[in-house]
């Protein structure tokens, strides 16, 4: 089964999309990536969607990708009563550390470290800042504040106090568990939240240890300073406009984006623009003109994916969303100014041996007009040099190593599919013929661009280029 599209969907499971019959049409609509979000839920919650998408996995045939989304260091209210209260503008509210559920006067903030932090007049922003709350007096363990945009505040909505310098670890303890129950699982890769300093991204990976692979969620202008530096550190990036549209003004989050997927583009990296892409299908079966707008405008950039939160996880209608996305993207891919766009930001090639051979696939499968680039890799490495170069061709990436195959699932053009260890030419040109033809992208008197590293078996060597025939 193939997907006709470069861009990738991410979906989030949720209390809406938690059976094997939802997770099943959610994959058919076009969802590559699932997204674990351990803000919400339990770890037997993450158990059962993470073996429903194992067991979709094997009966489908397709890599599918696992996303573990740790909460981090974000600041949360606890439970309110009945789900969810009421703030009248003007009201006073108040938050403590009780773990009494909340209501309309007051509500459980479990955070000491944010009571330490506070003063009178600082604001706090609740639910990606629609509740706007400004302390008018605190101490160690509470904080009485005027509310100064109300609305329904429900269960563990985030807070962010976009003024205060807050002295937390990236890793919080709770992420912890979480990670270790994560990587028992098997997920294929962790995002990591509210980072905020490079240092953050390498303590994670000493934590993970290669388990899985890494992606850093941009929401905090300190890590935007660090940019290029925090890229470098990442295997993938996602730019989580909803908290970092909480931290910045909304006006600055559009040149933010712009720059990040530059920057990742640049560098090779898989990035992914999250949040609020479809947010009015939350409630509605279609999606509003601006939202349309949005999405195109992430896969005109040549983001490698896009993803859906609430719209999947707690929405009406999250098999509509996704197959709504796989509607823009086939669109704007089909658009031959996409594909002018995608040449004119073409990067050019690093000087490894890697970045030459990719560089000169993508030139040579325009010159032939080849049906599609087949890379072999071990690590997915290659794979990802050959997606940064943005072809015109669909690339297959066929590796020995599930890891991988999942890992492959969130880049951008990429086809991954598990195949066997190569011991010849022979046989890498029958197994890429033999999957290119299997996998709908290439029939008889068509050709192949496949590359490869030889001696076969040795990993991080790609050193060939061959031009394969299908007979
Ligand atoms: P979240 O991250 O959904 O975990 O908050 C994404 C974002 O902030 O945009
Ligand atoms: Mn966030």
């Amino acid at each position: 089964m193939r997907r006709n599209r470069n861009a990738k969907i991410i979906a989030t499971l949720g209390p809406a999309s938690s059976t094997k019959q939802v997770i099943t049409k959610l994959f058919e609509a076009g969802a590559d990536v699932f997204r674990l979000n351990f803000s919400h839920g339990t770890h037997g919650d993450h158990q059962s969607r993470f073996n429903i998408i194992r067991e979709l996995e094997e009966k489908s045939g397709r890599p599918i990708g696992i996303l573990l989304d740790l909460q981090g260091p974000k600041l949360r209210v606890g439970n309110i009563e009945g789900g969810g209260a009421r703030l009248e503008a003007g009201a006073a509210f108040r938050l403590d550390l009780s773990e009494e559920p909340g209501n309309s006067r007051r509500a459980p903030l479990p955070h000491p470290e944010i009571f330490a932090a506070l003063q009178p007049k600082t604001d706090l922003l609740v639910d990606d800042g629609r509740i706007h709350l400004r302390v008018t007096g605190c101490g160690r363990d509470f904080a009485e504040t005027k509310v100064v945009t109300g609305g329904v505040l429900s269960d563990h909505k985030g807070v962010n106090v976009p003024s205060a310098v807050l002295n937390v670890s990236s890793l919080t303890e709770k992420d912890r568990e979480d990670l270790r129950f994560g990587l028992e699982l098997g997920v294929d890769w962790v995002a990591l939240s509210f980072v905020q300093r490079p240092g953050d991204v390498a303590e994670a990976r000493k934590l993970i240890a290669g388990r899985a692979a890494i992606m850093v969620k941009l929401e905090k202008p300190t890590a935007i300073d660090h940019l290029y530096e925090i890229v470098d550190l990442a295997d993938a990036v996602m730019v989580a406009r909803g908290d970092l549209g909480v931290e910045v003004p909304p006006e600055d989050v559009p040149g933010l984006q712009k720059r990040i997927v530059r920057s990742c583009r640049y560098a090779g990296k898989p990035v992914v623009i999250a949040t609020q892409m479809l947010d009015s299908m939350v409630h509605a079966p279609t999606p509003t003109r601006a939202e349309a707008s949005d999405v195109a405008t992430a896969v005109y950039d040549g983001a490698d994916a896009v993803m859906l939160s609430a719209e999947s996880a707690t929405g009406d209608y999250p098999v509509e969303s996704v197959s709504m996305l796989n509607r823009i993207i086939g669109r704007v891919e089909r658009d031959p100014l996409y594909r002018r766009i995608m040449d004119a930001d073409h990067r050019e090639p690093e000087a490894t041996a890697e970045d030459a051979i990719t560089a000169a696939a993508r030139q040579v499968a325009h010159t032939i007009s080849a049906a599609a680039i087949v890379t072999f890799t071990s690590t997915g490495s290659t794979t990802f040099r050959a997606a940064r170069e943005r072809p015109d061709v669909p690339i297959l990436g066929l590796t020995p190593n599930p890891a991988t195959a999942r890992r492959m699932a969130l880049t951008w053009g990429v086809h991954p599919m598990l195949t066997e260890d190569l011991h010849s030419f022979a046989e890498m040109v029958s197994n890429s013929v033999g999957v290119a033809c299997m996998e709908g992208f290439a029939s008889s008197g068509e050709r192949l661009v496949v590359t490869a590293g030889v001696p076969f078996g040795t990993p991080g060597a790609t050193n060939i280029l061959r031009i394969a025939w299908v007979e």
